[in-house]
């Protein structure tokens, strides 16, 4: 039967890998990858020698695309797996499925080959195992050391940037459960200076901002939305990097 890995991978810092997340990597017949040039590096480190490659992104997977080129990554990887062999599936950083391509491909593989309850010797090679390797990912990192509620949290993802962003903010300021959300610098202040005006004093909101988690500029500035907006604003070097913000 094949096996289809799922495999987490660092968010910053090399090290935090598993040792199932080498050892899986070190034994399958073809890692696929959301970029081959950012995982290569992670193989260097850990002198993992397999082939890579690219997997189609998650809209092309979902729409029966017209793009042939993808659509044949999706055909091959398919082939492969009804061959019998053993794929793992990385993104750039983290876990692949968590705001990252791969669910749709997870699900289409899902949709293929596992559901079948009734294996007969004749189909039996047409089974694949979806193995999960857990590992690192930004929001569970973030959350851990925040200080803040986690007992009930909602992951938001990115944010919309435009249909849909107030209304969030609204539900943001109102939900009683601790909400993360993934931020890029560009929009760091913009999301902020939101958190300010949706988010009044009288609702006692607090930020956590997890930035450039598990790497050397590592921090976490917390207080209330103003107090924050405000730190980020006079420590301009700061708004570069990676951005996992809590509000609760
Ligand atoms: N799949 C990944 C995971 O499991 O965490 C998330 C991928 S998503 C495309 C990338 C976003 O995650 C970044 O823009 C940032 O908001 C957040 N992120 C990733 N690495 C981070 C880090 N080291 N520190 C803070 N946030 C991070």
């Amino acid at each position: 039967m094949s096996k289809f890995y799922v495999v987490a991978t660092p968010i910053g810092n090399m090290g935090d890998i598993t040792l199932r997340a080498i050892e899986t990597l070190k034994n399958v017949d073809l890692i696929l990858c959301e970029d081959t040039r950012v995982t290569k590096k992670l193989l260097n480190k850990y002198e993992i020698n397999k082939p890579t490659m690219s997997y189609p992104s998650d809209d092309i997977v979902g729409k029966n695309s017209k793009n042939s080129r993808q659509n044949n990554k999706l055909d091959k990887i398919l082939e492969l797996l009804e061959a019998g062999k053993d794929l793992a599936l990385v993104s750039d950083a983290g876990t692949p499925g968590i705001s990252d391509p791969g669910a749709m491909l997870v699900s289409q593989i899902k949709e293929k080959f596992s559901v079948r309850q009734d294996l007969t010797l004749d189909n039996l090679y047409d089974s694949v195992d979806v193995i999960p390797i857990p590992g690192p990912s930004a929001v569970i990192t973030a959350l851990s050391a925040s200080g803040l509620p986690t007992h009930e949290f909602t992951f938001l993802g990115f944010l919309p940037h435009k249909k849909g962003r107030e209304t969030l903010f609204k539900e943001i300021a109102e939900s009683k459960r601790t909400m993360v959300f993934y931020e890029s610098p560009h929009r760091i202040i913009k999301t902020l200076e939101s958190l300010v005006k949706f988010c009044p004093k009288e609702n006692q909101k607090k930020v956590c901002v997890a930035r450039e988690l598990t790497k050397i500029y590592e921090e976490f500035v917390s207080g209330t939305p103003p107090e924050v907006l405000e730190y980020f604003i006079k420590n301009k070097e700061k708004q570069r990097g990676e951005f996992t913000v809590i509000v609760a």
